[in-house]
């Protein structure tokens, strides 16, 4: 069938958003409105006038590219929504949650050689899945494209992996250095524990402060990592963690670096107990395997660039 079109010019000449009828079916690609609007305007009044026309307008789903057939804030079909996977294993770290292929690694406490050396920072750390696939591209979708909107599907995978007999006084988040969260315009940590806090009824505060801007941890090895957090975290002032059970959010956990500096600066502050939660943590089983099946590219990049 013949498609009708026409763009709208929009505040320059190389940048334009699309109106396009084919048949039945509006196309307003969202990300693009985005960047016409100028700098200045909030990054909040942008994203929510966004998410509002793709509601008016259907947009294809970002995952797998399908045409979305129902009327959502979240420009992700059902079924890839769906397709995220808990994580599974045999064996763990009672303490870190890290799965490990055989028992091995671990003492008769359960515990791994960074726990038992005192590394970790925090008392436990849960994790929804892998980073891989498909849970992957939907933090980079939250994370680097901006679509805020997937905070609350996301929000729910993560309430999922929480145990259930945990009690905890507040949630708070791993915080990003000012600069970065102005870059960005939001903080997806944040997000992600507003939506653990309404779903436990649990307050969220914001508890840490980020005192140095800190390179990309991708690429670093264990040590540097954690060279390049050391120090970089510490309670906000005027905020008192002191004896306080606290559930600390984060996106994903790739050596547990940052959120073992988190940890111990809310130790310092005089919490009583940290408890790490994040939606996706590296999963060193699947990098092993790549090592003995080299085409498996993909597992290798997920303990690199979170
Ligand atoms: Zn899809
Ligand atoms: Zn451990």
């Amino acid at each position: 069938m013949p498609a009708l079109s026409c763009r709208l010019e929009g505040l320059t000449g190389s940048i334009f958003f699309g109106v396009q009828l084919r048949t039945w079916r509006w196309i307003f690609p969202s990300f693009s409105l985005a960047k016409v609007l100028p700098f200045a305007v909030p990054s909040f009044f942008k994203q929510s006038l966004a998410s509002t026309l793709n509601l008016i307008l259907p947009d294809d789903c970002r995952i797998c590219g399908l045409p979305l057939r129902e009327f959502s804030r979240i420009p992700v079909c059902r079924s890839c929504l769906s397709q995220p996977k808990p994580l599974e294993a045999d064996h763990w770290c009672v303490t870190c949650g890290s799965p490990f292929l055989n028992a091995f690694p671990l003492d008769a406490d359960g515990r791994c050689g960074l726990c038992r050396r005192g590394l970790a920072g925090f008392d436990a750390a849960y994790a929804f899945g892998s980073y891989e696939g498909t849970l992957r591209s939907l933090i980079h979708l939250l994370k680097y494209k901006k679509i805020c909107s997937l905070s609350k599907p996301l929000g729910q995978l993560l309430a999922g992996a929480l145990p259930r007999h945990q009690r905890f006084d507040v949630v708070t988040a791993v915080p990003m250095h000012w600069r970065r969260r102005w870059m960005r315009g939001f903080n997806q940590a944040e997000l992600l524990a507003a939506e653990i806090g309404r779903h436990f009824h649990i307050p969220v505060k914001p508890l840490l402060k980020r005192c140095r801007p800190t390179p990309s941890q991708a690429g670093l090895t264990r040590a540097a990592r954690r060279a390049n957090v050391a120090g970089a975290f510490r309670v906000r002032n005027g905020v008192s963690a002191e004896g306080l059970r606290v559930l600390l959010v984060d996106d994903v956990m790739t050596t547990g670096a940052t959120v073992s500096a988190c940890a111990s600066a809310l130790k310092r502050g005089g919490a009583k107990h940290v408890t790490v939660i994040t939606l996706a943590r590296a999963d060193r089983r699947l990098f092993l395997q790549t090592v003995n099946q080299p085409d498996r590219t993909p597992s290798t990049r997920s303990l690199k660039d979170a």
